[in-house]
C-alpha cells in the first residue's frame, strides 16, 4: 500500500543517530538499502544521502507491523517511525557511523515501491559502466557517487567563496554564440528564424571575458560549461566545466597567486594543505628535463649525458653527436629480468629520429668510463633503472624547425619528448616498485604543482604548412620578442602559462593582446588575411579599439580537479550526468534523430 506523508515529518536523517539519542523517538525517510529476514526479526537498513540506519521489526511485539515490513523490497521508499535503542555490545557495527544504535519500529509507511533495480546501490561488485550510465539515477545513489558529488559541491563553493571574497564578480556569458578561438570543432545550433545560420556553443567564454574587461568589470570569474567537439580521446568530455577567470592590469604572477589561492581553498575542503607559491619552470626547461610540457615531478628529471661519451663512442653506438643523449632514471626498480628488459623497446614509441638503449649493464660493460659518469651525473642509486634515449645517426625525417625557441630545436625536441614519453611509460609500469605515485598524506609529496611558463607563441602546423597559435590567437607575445614576429616566429615566446599537477595540465591562461595593431600583426603572422580576421572576430577587433585595458586570465578544469581530489580514475566518476567517449548520454539516449517537421522548420535536410 502506497502512502502519502500526511502530517508525518522527518525528524532525523538516516546517518545522524548516535548512542546518545537512545530512548528518543525518530522518523526516518529513505530507501530500503538491505533487508535481512530472521523469521521473527526482520532487519531493514534505511538509507539516504547521509548514511544508513538499521530498523528492527519484531513479530512478537507487533505482528501487524512485522507483516507489513515483510512487503518491503530493495529500493522501496519508506518512512519508519520508532524508538532509538542502543545495540547490545555484541551486535555493534563499527563500520557505520550509526552502528551503535538501531531503530525499533513502531510504524511504517511505504511511500513508494520500486521495481527490482538492475543493480543495487549497496552492491560491492559494480556492473559495467554502460549499465551504470544508463541507470545513472541508481548509480548516483551509491555512497561513492554521493561522496564525489558532495565533494564537487564543496570544492565549487570554496572556489566561489575565494574568488568572490577577492573581488571577482561571477558573470554569465552566452551559450548560444559564435565560433570561439580555442581551435577545436564547434557544436552548432541551427537558427530557425535565419535558415542556414548557426550559433556555436562556446568552446570557452574567451572573447566574452575579454570583452568584460573592456566593459570595466575588472575581475571576472565563472564556473562554466564549455563545449568542444573533439575526436575520441581518453578521459575527455564533450561538455566540461571550467573555472574561468580574467582580470585587468595583471602581471602573470598576479593571476598565479589567485589560482594558488583558490586551489588551496579547494584542496583544503578535501583535507589537504598545499604549499604555495608553486614551483615555476619555463617551457624549455620542462622539455629538457622532463620531455613534456606538463612534467610529472614525482620522479627524477632526465639528465643530458651526451658529454659522457667520446666521439668514438658515439660512432660505435651509431648515435648523433649533435643531439642530446638523455638518461631516464626510475628509482628502486631493482634488477630487471631479461624478459622485462625486452619489454622496454616496444614501449618506446619514438617516430624516426630517436633510439633507446635499455640494457644499461651492457652499455656499462662496453663503455665503462661513460657508464660510471652517467650513474654519477644522473644521481643513480643501486636499485635504479637507467635507460638512455639518443638521436639516431640518420638524418631526421622532417627538417622544419617549427614551433620552438632556438634553445630547443625541433630535432632535439623529438629526442626529449620521445624520452619523456618512455619515462612516463616506465614510471607507470614500475609504479608498485618506486611507489612515488602513492599518496602518503604529505601534500608536498602527493601534489607536485608547477607553473610552466614562456610557451612558444606559435606551432608549426605540418598539415596546413603554416604557423598556428600554440595557445589561442589572443595571447600576447613576450614584449622582448615582438620584433621577431615576422622574421623568426619560432623564437617568439608567449606570455602564456599552464598550471600542472603531477603530470596533468589543470589549466592554461595568458596575458592577452590589448592593442588592435598588435592583434592585427598576430593574425598576419598566423597567415590570416584582414578579411578572414574581420569575418571571424570583427566584433572583437572593433571592441579592442575602444580603450581596452591590459588584461589576462586563465581557465582550469573543474572536473579534473574534483577527480584528483576524489581519487577517482575517470572524469565520469565526478560528473553527475557524463557522456561516453563517443559523446553519448546513455541515460537520456542523446543524440537522437529528430522529426522531419523539426528539420523542415530549420531548413535542414539529412543526406542519406
Ligand atoms: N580560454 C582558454 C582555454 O579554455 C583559457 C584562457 O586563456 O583563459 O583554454
Amino acid at each position: 500500500m502506497l502512502d502519502f506523508l500526511g502530517d508525518l515529518r522527518r525528524t532525523h536523517t538516516c546517518g545522524a543517530l548516535r548512542a546518545a539519542d537512545a530512548g528518543q523517538n525518530a522518523v526516518l525517510m529513505g530507501w530500503v538499502n538491505r533487508r535481512r529476514d530472521f523469521g521473527n526479526l526482520l532487519f531493514i537498513d534505511i538509507r539516504d544521502r547521509t548514511g544508513v540506519t538499521q530498523i528492527v521489526f519484531d513479530r512478537e511485539s507487533n505482528p501487524g507491523l512485522h507483516e507489513k515490513a515483510g512487503e518491503l523490497r530493495n529500493e522501496y521508499v519508506i518512512a519508519a517511525i520508532g524508538t532509538v535503542k542502543k545495540r547490545d555490545a555484541n551486535t555493534i557495527n563499527k563500520n557505520i557511523a550509526t552502528g551503535e544504535i538501531e531503530l525499533i519500529a513502531q510504524g511504517l509507511r511505504i511511500l513508494n515501491e520500486s521495481k527490482q533495480p538492475p543493480f543495487l546501490p549497496g552492491d560491492t561488485v559494480l556492473p559495467n559502466e554502460e549499465m551504470r550510465l544508463k541507470y545513472r539515477y541508481i548509480d548516483l545513489r551509491r555512497e561513492a557517487m554521493q561522496r564525489n558529488i558532495e565533494l564537487r559541491h564543496k570544492i565549487t563553493m570554496a572556489i566561489r567563496d575565494y574568488l568572490s571574497s577577492h573581488g571577482f564578480f561571477e558573470i554569465e556569458t552566452p551559450f548560444m554564440t559564435r565560433s570561439t578561438p580555442e581551435g577545436a570543432r564547434d557544436y552548432l545550433v541551427p537558427s530557425r528564424v535565419q535558415p542556414g545560420s548557426f550559433y556555436a556553443l562556446p568552446q570557452s567564454p574567451q572573447l566574452f571575458k575579454q570583452i568584460l574587461m573592456i566593459s570595466g568589470f575588472d575581475k571576472y570569474f565563472q564556473i562554466v560549461r564549455c563545449f568542444r567537439d573533439e575526436d575520441f580521446r581518453a578521459d575527455r568530455q564533450a561538455e566540461f566545466t571550467q573555472i574561468d577567470l580574467e582580470m585587468s592590469y595583471p602581471q602573470p604572477e598576479v593571476v598565479w597567486r589567485i589560482v594558488e589561492g583558490f586551489l588551496s581553498a579547494a584542496f583544503k575542503t578535501a583535507g589537504h594543505e598545499i604549499k604555495t607559491p608553486f614551483l615555476r619552470m619555463t617551457y624549455d626547461e620542462a622539455i629538457r628535463l622532463y620531455g613534456s610540457d606538463k612534467p610529472d615531478m614525482r620522479l627524477p628529471a632526465m639528465t643530458d649525458v651526451r658529454d659522457t661519451f667520446t666521439p668514438e663512442n658515439l660512432q660505435t653506438l651509431a648515435v648523433s653527436a649533435k643531439l642530446p643523449i638523455v638518461a631516464i632514471r626510475i628509482p628502486k626498480v631493482g634488477e630487471l629480468s631479461r624478459k622485462e628488459r625486452d619489454e622496454i623497446k616496444p614501449m618506446f614509441t619514438a617516430k624516426g629520429a630517436a633510439k633507446v638503449f635499455e640494457d644499461f649493464k651492457r652499455l656499462e660493460k662496453n663503455f665503462p668510463e661513460a657508464g660510471a659518469k652517467i650513474l654519477q651525473k644522473s644521481g643513480a642509486e643501486n636499485e635504479d633503472l637507467i635507460v638512455l634515449v639518443a638521436g639516431d645517426g640518420r638524418p631526421a625525417a622532417h627538417e622544419s624547425e617549427g614551433g620552438l625557441k632556438p634553445e630547443v630545436k625541433q630535432h632535439d625536441h623529438a629526442v626529449y619528448t620521445a624520452a619523456g614519453l618512455l619515462r612516463l611509460a616506465l614510471a607507470q609500469k614500475y609504479a608498485e616498485r618506486h611507489g612515488a605515485f602513492k599518496r602518503n598524506g604529505n601534500p608536498a609529496h602527493d601534489f607536485r604543482f608547477l607553473w610552466v611558463t614562456d610557451f612558444p607563441m606559435f606551432e608549426w602546423d605540418e598539415e596546413g604548412q603554416r604557423w598556428a597559435a600554440a595557445h589561442h590567437p589572443f595571447t600576447s607575445p613576450h614584449e622582448h620578442d615582438m620584433d621577431k614576429l615576422e622574421s623568426d616566429p619560432a623564437a617568439v615566446r608567449a606570455l602564456a602559462y599552464d598550471c600542472v599537477l603531477n603530470g596533468t595540465e589543470l589549466g592554461s591562461g595568458s596575458i592577452r593582446i590589448h592593442r588592435q595593431d598588435i592583434q592585427r600583426k598576430i593574425f598576419h603572422a598566423l597567415g590570416m588575411t584582414e578579411e578572414e580576421a574581420r569575418s571571424r572576430f570583427g566584433f572583437f577587433l572593433e571592441a579592442l579599439e575602444y580603450g581596452t585595458p591590459p588584461h589576462g586570465g586563465i581557465a582550469l578544469g573543474l572536473d579534473r580537479i574534483v577527480m584528483i581530489l576524489a581519487e577517482a580514475d575517470s572524469l565520469r566518476e565526478v560528473i553527475p550526468f557524463p557522456k561516453t567517449a563517443r559523446a553519448v548520454d546513455l541515460m537520456v539516449d542523446a543524440p537522437t534523430p529528430v522529426s522531419e517537421t523539426q528539420l523542415r522548420e530549420l531548413g535542414i535536410q539529412i543526406k542519406k
